[in-house]
């Protein structure tokens, strides 16, 4: 199957954290086949915090939607994620955006990610390795990027 993943991080050196999950994305499950430029954003709704570091990525892997999701959280918690506040600062925060064509709504897990096609961080980086991706009920990339701020994002 193949996933796309967002990484973000605003804490302990964020470019060492989101190259340091992406090489632990690369598993005997899963394959790291193309990885976006790093980008700069600032927090989502004004909260106090250090600018963001996102990248996406493409990955192949023979993991359940489920069993990537855990395979995600252990690499959050690996690089020492802690949960203070919702979209507080953290080391590392990795979403699935899209898992091949599927759609998937359990209390765990929303796929498409429900919040990727309003956010310029996730758009951007993704249009960059996969222009013409569509996401599942929703259309095209480029569609949903008109629908977007893109300054909102600062590629590095
Ligand atoms: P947002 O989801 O708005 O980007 P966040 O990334 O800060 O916020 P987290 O605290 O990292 O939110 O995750 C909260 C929960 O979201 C996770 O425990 C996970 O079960 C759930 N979740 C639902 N859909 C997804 C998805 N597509 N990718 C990652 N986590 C998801
Ligand atoms: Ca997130
Ligand atoms: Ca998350």
């Amino acid at each position: 199957m193949l996933a796309y993943i967002g990484l973000g991080s605003n804490l302990k050196d964020p470019k060492a954290q989101i190259k340091r999950a992406l090489a632990s994305l690369s598993n005997n499950k899963a394959e790291l086949i193309s990885v976006s430029s790093f980008y700069e954003s600032k927090p989502l709704l004004e909260i106090p915090g250090p600018n963001y570091l996102n990248a996406v990525c493409k990955i192949e892997t023979k993991l359940s939607a489920i069993d990537l999701l855990d395979l995600c959280q252990e690499i959050e918690e690996s690089q020492q994620r802690v949960r203070e506040v919702k979209w507080g600062s953290r080391t590392i925060d990795l979403d699935i955006l899209l898992y091949g064509e599927q759609v998937i709504s359990n209390k765990r897990l929303s796929i498409p990610h429900p919040e990727a096609i309003n956010r310029a961080f996730v758009l951007v980086p993704l249009f960059e390795i996969e222009p013409n991706i569509k996401f599942p009920l929703l259309g095209s990339i480029k569609d949903l990027l008109e629908r977007i701020n893109k300054l909102d994002v600062n590629k590095l």
